[in-house]
């Protein structure tokens, strides 16, 4: 039995039960041509274009093993801080399908080429967990039958035929829908750092099934439950809260969880039955006779670990480290490399934690607002640590600094031109501070005698200094003067 703490169980009527989520997770290996064959993998050509005889899967056709997708999956499994194989084979798993004209696909089944790893999982700002990987596997994508293009006829376009896929297997360790979607968004993460697959959920580059089961907290593994090819973080989300329910239902009711594969509805947001789901041993598993097994020397490994970029868990550490951020924000800036790249640029002669702060808010705010992706921001990094700059010297407040950010935005410009031109300057020349303040307190006797009692409608006063001022006095500055000139400690 798996001993795993319990951690957030759902209340059912007869008590506690314990949601069970491992993700098999199928990742499109970006590499221009198949897993055996020559024939190009690329997305979005017309219907069977690119197939070779081998993807159609005529009589004598042999496989070659693709070199380049198997340094990938290498570089994947390092990347999943896993053990690399340096022995693995091939295996037929046999079964009937339209699309599937081998009759059988290639996949990998007791010697995958990489064995366990693990993951960091970063679920919030205070809470972090570790997801265990069970293996990853390389094997070959199936075609599509097309059953809407006439009335009487199915149609099977065997463009995917043969393209290489990652399959990413997870332990048993999930035990809510958040941390079953945070876990794939932190694979799609990984793999896009990588370069080993584009991650592109919705053009199906990455996929996963999502399995389910209850138990009593304690409890032996439940009977789970298969839900295929779903493609986006929050529909992962929504195949567990469905199916966690669905499952106490029937088990409350006094009834048993098949094991089976079923298919999430979009729309509706919930499963239903598809098949019930096969044993291993249906498939009839055996080595490919027309491989070799896969074998290969530590040295390339190592040398492969060598290419490989800084990960993100890395740079999240060094994002700590160096700019003395959170390590929650650390993590949300290093979740992509252009964000990360942005932040770096942004930060570059500045304080980290202000350049985080501008990012992570005002910036991601505004993109957030307008659907814009960080790739297409308005306002370049360059112009930001610009404009933080200016804060920090002084030059401008923090207040009149987000009315500037709004001009670069909708309108560019160099923030310290606009600045100049606007006469947005701060003003700490206190003699000027004075005389408005002087003038504040000599018209509003009703609230200098309020604030002896209420030190905190001071905050009146700042704000009356602010608008005559335009909001361009040092904050500092008032405050101070401020308190001297009303006696407030
Ligand atoms: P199969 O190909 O038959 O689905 P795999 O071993 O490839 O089997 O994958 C099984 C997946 O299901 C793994 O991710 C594993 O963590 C998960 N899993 C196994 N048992 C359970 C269970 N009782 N409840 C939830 N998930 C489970
Ligand atoms: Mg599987």
């Amino acid at each position: 039995m798996i001993e795993i703490e319990p951690r957030k169980l759902l209340k059912g009527e007869t008590g506690d039960w314990e949601v069970v989520i491992g993700l098999e997770v199928h990742a499109q290996v970006s590499s221009r041509s198949k897993l055996f064959s020559g024939a190009s993998a690329e997305y979005g050509a017309g219907p069977n274009e690119n197939v070779s005889l081998v993807d159609a899967a005529m009589p004598g056709m042999l496989p070659v093993i693709n070199k380049f997708c198997v340094e990938q999956a290498i570089k994947t499994g390092l990347g999943l801080n896993a053990k690399i194989n340096l022995w693995s084979r091939f295996d037929r798993k046999n079964y009937f399908y339209p699309d599937l004209p081998q009759g059988y696909q290639i996949s990998q089944y007791l010697d995958p080429i990489v064995g366990e790893g693990e993951i960091e999982v970063e679920l919030g700002p205070e809470e972090t967990i570790t997801v265990g990987i069970e293996r990853l596997h390389l094997e070959q994508d199936a075609g599509k039958s097309i059953h809407d293009l006439s009335p009487n006829d199915s149609y099977v376009d065997l463009n995917r035929s043969g393209v290489a896929l990652m399959e990413i297997v997870s332990k048993p360790e999930m035990r809510s829908g958040e941390e079953a979607s945070a876990y794939f968004g932190k694979l799609r993460t990984i793999v896009r750092y990588l370069g080993t697959c584009d991650g592109n959920m919705d053009q199906g580059s990455m996929r996963a099934d999502v399995n389910v089961s209850v138990r009593r907290p304690g409890a032996e593994l439940g009977t789970r439950t298969e839900t295929k090819n779903v493609n986006s973080l929050k529909f992962v989300r929504q195949v567990i809260d469905y199916e966690a329910r669905r499952q106490i239902e029937v088990l409350e009711s006094g009834g048993s969880i098949n094991q089976e594969t079923r298919l999430f509805n979009v729309k509706t947001g919930e499963t239903r039955t598809m098949r019930s789901k096969e044993d291993a041993h249906d498939y009839r598993y055996f080595p490919d006779p027309d491989l070799l097994p896969l074998e290969f020397a530590q040295t390339w490994v190592d040398e492969i670990k060598r290419s490989l970029p800084e990960l993100p868990d890395a740079k999240k550490r060094r994002f700590v480290d160096a700019y003395g951020l959170s390590l929650y924000d650390a993590s949300v800036l290093a979740a992509d490399t252009a964000s990360a790249d942005f932040f770096e640029a942004v930060a570059s002669g500045n304080d980290g934690k202000m350049a985080c702060n501008w990012v992570m808010g005002d910036l991601f705010g505004a993109l957030n607002k307008e659907n814009k992706d960080i790739t297409e921001s308005p306002v370049t990094a360059e112009q930001l640590g610009a404009l933080i700059g200016l804060i920090k010297d002084k030059t401008i407040s923090g207040k009149i600094a987000k009315n500037v950010f709004e001009i670069i935005w909708t309108e560019g410009g160099n923030p310290a031109d606009i600045v100049e031109q606007r006469g947005l300057k701060q003003v700490t020349d206190t003699g000027a501070i004075e005389t408005v303040i002087d003038k504040i307190i000599a018209d509003n006797p009703a609230q200098v005698a309020q604030v002896k009692d209420k030190p905190k409608t001071m905050g009146w006063f700042v704000g009356q200094v602010m608008k005559e001022m335009a909001g361009k006095a040092n904050p500092q500055a008032v405050n101070q003067i401020l308190k001297k000139k009303l006696g407030i400690e």
